[in-house]
């Protein structure tokens, strides 16, 4: 009995001291939690800004998702030595202009006037053109080079039908289910989304190559 307990005493051990720590390039709750709910069975120990108390502001003039996911990486490098990951994401229209507004759909809502002028415009001009969201996750100091996943979902143009407060859901309606990403539930939203996918491929890579 003695020695089941010894063994299960440095098994337990062995976890903590080989546990992965991830410092995630964001203090955004709803990011976190979808990362924390991806990892949960996982023994992985997830940190966000506010836990290492970093506050720090990045110049995002990247050309691509994966540079601007890689400007935030990057920006953390001098502060810590554990794995950094970080995403960036958008949604990219069709008609709009190459790859537009992709990287700049922040900004784009914003010169368009906010939320529901800028959707109010873009069911107007641009009903029934094919759209997409993608998601671009970066990996840092784990290997030498960094590891981009991408997560992609195909969708439609839509005319409202329940708003939602998250940028573009109300009028992105997805292929493969034909329901706008505002009729989901978060946590029906949490396991289709362009972040899941790309989250999934980063979490398949650490199971994988043995880190989890
Ligand atoms: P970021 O990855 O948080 O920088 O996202 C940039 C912008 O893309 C957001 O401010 C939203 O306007 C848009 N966006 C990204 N992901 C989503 C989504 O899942 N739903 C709606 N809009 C999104």
């Amino acid at each position: 009995k003695k020695h089941k307990f010894i063994c299960i005493y440095f098994y337990k051990l062995n976890i903590i001291i080989n546990m992965l720590e991830i410092l995630i390039a964001t203090n955004n709750e709803h990011k976190l939690k979808e990362f924390k709910d991806i990892f949960k069975d996982y023994e992985v120990k997830l940190y966000s800004l506010n836990d290492l108390n970093l506050n720090i502001n990045v110049d995002e003039n990247g050309k691509t998702f994966y540079e601007n996911a890689l400007i935030k990486c990057n920006a953390l490098k001098k502060y810590t030595s554990m794995p950094i990951i970080a995403d960036d994401s958008g949604i990219i229209i069709d008609g709009l202009g190459d790859n537009f507004p992709g990287i700049h759909s922040h900004r784009y809502m914003e010169e368009k006037g906010g939320q529901a002028k800028c959707l109010d415009y873009l069911t107007k001009n641009y009903l029934g053109h094919k759209a997409k969201f993608h998601c671009s996750i970066v990996l840092v100091n784990l290997l030498s080079e960094p590891v981009e996943f991408v997560g992609e979902v195909s969708g439609t143009i839509s005319k409202i039908v329940k708003n939602a407060p998250f940028g573009y859901d109300p009028i992105f309606k997805l292929d493969s289910i034909n329901k706008t990403f505002s009729e989901l539930t978060s946590k029906e939203k949490d396991k289709m989304s362009h972040r899941y996918l790309a989250s999934i491929k980063l979490l398949d890579f650490l199971k994988t190559n043995h880190y989890i």
